[in-house]
C-alpha cells in the first residue's frame, strides 16, 4: 500500500472511531458501551435478548399480516370501477393469491422466542407484497391508461414505497435491515428496466433515491426501537444492585438451557453459592459495606466468567452460576480456579469465601431444572456444615482454599 492510501486509511479509521464515539456519546443515557455494537449485528446478543426480539418481531408480522390479509382484497373493488376487466381479473387474482398468503402468515407463525422462526416470518411478510408489486407492475406494463385509471395504476408503483417504510416498526439490527431493504431495492430496479424502452429516467432515479432516504429513515427508527429495548431488557433481566442476572432471568435460562441439554444430551452444571458468614459484615461494617462486598464478589466472578456461563443473583448473598456444556470435573476446576482467584475481600480486608453446591444434569441424573438447582442447594448446606469455604459435589467435598487472593 501506498504511503498517501496509507494516511487516508488511518484518517478514515480515525474518523470512525470519532463517529462510533459520538454515537456512543449521544445513546449514553441508553446504552453501555459494549450494548453499542448490539446494533450492529445480532450474532453477540444475550439469548435473553434475542427470544424477547424474536417474540415481538413475530407478533408484529403476524398484526400486519392480518391487516395486509384484509386489506389487500378490499382494494379490488376500486379496481373494478377504474379497470378494464381482464386487468381487474389479473389484479383481483393476485390480490386473492397475496391475502391467502399474509393469512396463512397469521395462521402458521407464532412467537416461541425463536429468531430463525421470526427471521422466515420476516422475509416472507416482505416477500410476498415484493412479488405482488413485480406480477401487478408486470401485468400494468401491458395496458396503456390515462385518467383515473392512470392515477389508480401508478398507485401501485407506491408499494415499495409502503414496504420500506413498514421496516420502521421491527426493531432490527442494521444488517438485517440491510438484508431485507436490499431485495426490494433490486425488485424496484428490476420493475424498472422491465419498462426499460418508456422508461422515464429522471422521475425513476427521483423515486430511487427517495426510496433509499426512506429506507435509512425507517433503518434509523428500527434502531432507535432495538436500542430501546436492549435499555428495557437490561433492566428486567439485572440485578439492580450488583449487576448479575436476576433470579426470573436466571430460571428462563435455565429452563432453556435444560431443554437443550436434553435435546442435545449434553452437560449442564450449576453451582450454588451461598456467602459464608456475611450477616457478620452488616453487623460489625453496616449495611452499605455488605452492599460493597456483593458488588466486588460479582465483579470478581464476572470477571473470569467464560463466554456461555451465566451469574444470578438468587436471592440475599446467594447465587448461581449456570455453567452450559460443562461436565462436573470441568465445573470442579472452574469453581476451584474461581476461588484461587478469590471472591473479593470482606471489609477488615480478610478474603470473602463462600460455600457451593455442584450439581450436574448428566452425572445426577436429574430430571428437571428445578431439581437441579434443589440438589446443589442441599450440597450447598452439606458444605455449610462440612466447615464452609469450599465446593461439594456428587462424589464428595473439595477441601477449603488455603489462600484465596485478596
Ligand atoms: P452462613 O455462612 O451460614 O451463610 O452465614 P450468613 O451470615 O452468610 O447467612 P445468613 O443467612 O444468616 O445471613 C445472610 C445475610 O445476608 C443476612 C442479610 O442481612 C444479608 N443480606 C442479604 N441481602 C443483602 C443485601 O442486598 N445487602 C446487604 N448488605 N446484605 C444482605
Ligand atoms: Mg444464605
Ligand atoms: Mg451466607
Amino acid at each position: 500500500m501506498s504511503e498517501v492510501a496509507g494516511t487516508r486509511a488511518m484518517v478514515l479509521r480515525r474518523c470512525l472511531r470519532v463517529a462510533w464515539q459520538k454515537l456512543g456519546s449521544l445513546l449514553s443515557g441508553e446504552l453501555k458501551h459494549e450494548e453499542l455494537q448490539w446494533l450492529l449485528s445480532p450474532h453477540r446478543h444475550l439469548t435473553l435478548l434475542a427470544r424477547r426480539r424474536a417474540t415481538m418481531i413475530v407478533n408484529r408480522v403476524r398484526l400486519f399480516a392480518l391487516m395486509f390479509a384484509i386489506l389487500t382484497p378490499m382494494w379490488s373493488v376500486i379496481d373494478l370501477i377504474v379497470f378494464p376487466f381482464p386487468l381487474w381479473f389479473g389484479l383481483a387474482t393476485m390480490r386473492v393469491v397475496a391475502s391467502v398468503a399474509f393469512a396463512s402468515l397469521v395462521v402458521y407463525y407464532r412467537p416461541n422466542g425463536e429468531l430463525l422462526d421470526a427471521y422466515h416470518s420476516l422475509a416472507l411478510l416482505f416477500a410476498i407484497p415484493t412479488l405482488f408489486y413485480v406480477a401487478s407492475y408486470t401485468l400494468l406494463s401491458h395496458y396503456q391508461l390515462s385518467g383515473v385509471s392512470a392515477a389508480i395504476g401508478a398507485g401501485y408503483a407506491f408499494l415499495p414505497f409502503v414496504l420500506l417504510a413498514g421496516l420502521a416498526v421491527f426493531p432490527l439490527t442494521l444488517l438485517e435491515n440491510l438484508v431485507i431493504a436490499s431485495p426490494i431495492l433490486v425488485a424496484q430496479g428490476v420493475a424498472g428496466s422491465l419498462r426499460w424502452a418508456s422508461l422515464d429516467w429522471p422521475s425513476f432515479a427521483g423515486a430511487f433515491w427517495l426510496l433509499m432516504l426512506l429506507t435509512g429513515v425507517a433503518a434509523m427508527a428500527g434502531l432507535s426501537q432495538l436500542a430501546f429495548m436492549i435499555a428495557l431488557v437490561r433492566q428486567a433481566i439485572r440485578d439492580t444492585l450488583t449487576g448479575a442476572f436476576s433470579r426470573s432471568s436466571a430460571e428462563e435460562v435455565l429452563e432453556l438451557q435444560f431443554t437443550i441439554a436434553m435435546r442435545n444430551q449434553a452437560e449442564l452444571a450449576l453451582a450454588f453459592i451461598d456467602l459464608d458468614h456475611f450477616k457478620a459484615i452488616n453487623d460489625k461494617f453496616g449495611h452499605d459495606a455488605g452492599d460493597k462486598a456483593l458488588q466486588q464478589m460479582t465483579a470478581a466472578i464476572s470477571e473470569n466468567l467464560r463466554q456461555g456461563d451465566v451469574l444470578a443473583r438468587w436471592g440475599g448473598e446467594e447465587f448461581v452460576l449456570i455453567m452450559p456444556h460443562t461436565s462436573q470435573a470441568q465445573a470442579l476446576t472452574a469453581l476451584q480456579r474461581m476461588q484461587d482467584l478469590g471472591l473479593g475481600p470482606r471489609p477488615d480486608g480478610t478474603p470473602l469465601t463462600a460455600s457451593i453446591g455442584l450439581a450436574e444434569r448428566c452425572a445426577d441424573q436429574v430430571p428437571d431444572w428445578m431439581s437441579l438447582v434443589e440438589l446443589a442447594d442441599r450440597r450447598m448446606y452439606l458444605a455449610k456444615s462440612a466447615g464452609r469455604n469450599r465446593v461439594m459435589h456428587a462424589q464428595g467435598e473439595v477441601c477449603p482454599v488455603k489462600n484465596p487472593a485478596t
